[in-house]
């Protein structure tokens, strides 16, 4: 048991909605703490490179981005926890948090645990996972320089992986299963203007394959029906998200895909209990939504709290 267990308001996760929290708690004199089973704050835009839509901020990269969210929380004086949570339960009138490095007593919970990168499940994609393939192009697209690789999907992840390795290889191809992109216009506007792009439209990969590493993917076109062999170096999967729940799951309502239910109050079916950001079941995740659902959480946990 930690000896300062005891909170008005315990944040689960450090990236934009968990850190916009903070901020608003910290400076409505809630004695507060976040938890984060890393020390870098920051969630999923720390993959992103260029963060061009974040509002007074334009063209930064995600790593920068984080530094000056976390700054600020610092700056406030938040506490930061460093521990990875096992269990939230629900006791008389306050929370007890079961994590990695003891429990936590809080009147109040923000659960904002974001979204980690979904699979697309096909063969060679879990056997080359480290070896050509990759979630991450910000992380591993230097492992790639002047060589081919193909991004899979085609949303905004999809196309700014797509930006983004074109600077460093020598082709990128991008497979994406329809004849429409769902990223943004801008993006895509930018993405055909790159001489080394080569959309692949209405195509769905089947295989990846290689010996040691990565060789080739096989796609099929699902228009004419017949199937290619691509020889690429590296395979960058951007197909989506799915939510970090499974920790809250009997605790809170989800939906089918696992989103936590919750309006713009973040106020979910526990008494006490807020989901905000990515986790949260609604139309559009962004960084800016998040971190607005930070603030809308924190503004019900004072209300909450005053009753
Ligand atoms: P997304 O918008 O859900 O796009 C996923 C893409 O993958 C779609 O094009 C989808 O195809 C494709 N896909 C899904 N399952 C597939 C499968 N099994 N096989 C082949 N293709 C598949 O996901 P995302 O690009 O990861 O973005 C996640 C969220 O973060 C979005 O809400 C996005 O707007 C947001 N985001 C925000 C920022 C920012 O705030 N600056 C930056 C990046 C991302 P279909 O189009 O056919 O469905």
């Amino acid at each position: 048991m930690i000896e300062e267990n005891n909170y008005d308001l315990l944040i689960i996760g450090s990236g934009p909605a968990g850190l916009g929290a903070a901020v608003y708690a910290v400076r409505a004199g809630l004695k507060t703490a976040v938890l984060d089973k890393s020390p870098v704050s920051g969630g999923q835009v720390l993959n992103t490179y260029d963060v061009d839509n974040y509002l007074g901020l334009p063209g930064m990269s995600g790593g920068d981005l984080s530094e000056k969210f976390r700054e600020h929380a610092d700056k406030l004086g938040t506490v930061f926890l460093t521990a990875d949570v096992q269990k939230i339960e629900n006791a008389d009138n306050k929370k007890i948090v079961h994590t990695s490095e003891g429990d936590f007593e809080s009147k109040a919970v923000i659960l904002a645990t974001g979204a980690a990168h979904s699979v697309l499940g096909v063969p060679g994609e879990a056997k080359f996972s480290g070896m050509g393939v990759s979630y991450c192009a910000t992380c591993d697209g230097a492992f790639f320089r002047k060589r081919t690789v193909a991004v899979v999907g085609g949303g905004d992840v999809a196309v700014e992986d797509a930006i983004f390795l074109a600077a460093i290889c020598e082709k990128v191809y991008l497979i994406h299963r329809r004849d429409t992109l769902r990223a943004a216009d801008i993006l895509q506007k930018k993405l055909m203007s790159l001489d080394n792009v080569q959309v692949l439209w209405d195509s769905e990969v089947k295989e990846i394959c290689g010996g040691d590493l990565v060789e080739a993917v096989e796609v099929y076109h699902k228009k004419s029906g017949e199937q290619s062999t691509l020889a690429v170096n590296g395979v960058f999967i951007a197909v989506g998200i799915v939510p970090s729940t499974d920790t809250f799951k009997g605790l809170v309502e989800m939906d089918e895909k696992g989103y936590i239910v919750a309006d713009e109050s973040c106020a979910t079916s526990q008494s006490g209990i807020f989901a905000a950001g990515d986790i949260r079941k609604k139309p559009m995740r962004q960084i800016i939504t998040a971190v607005a659902d930070g603030a809308n959480a924190v503004n019900s946990v004072q209300n909450f709290l005053m009753l």
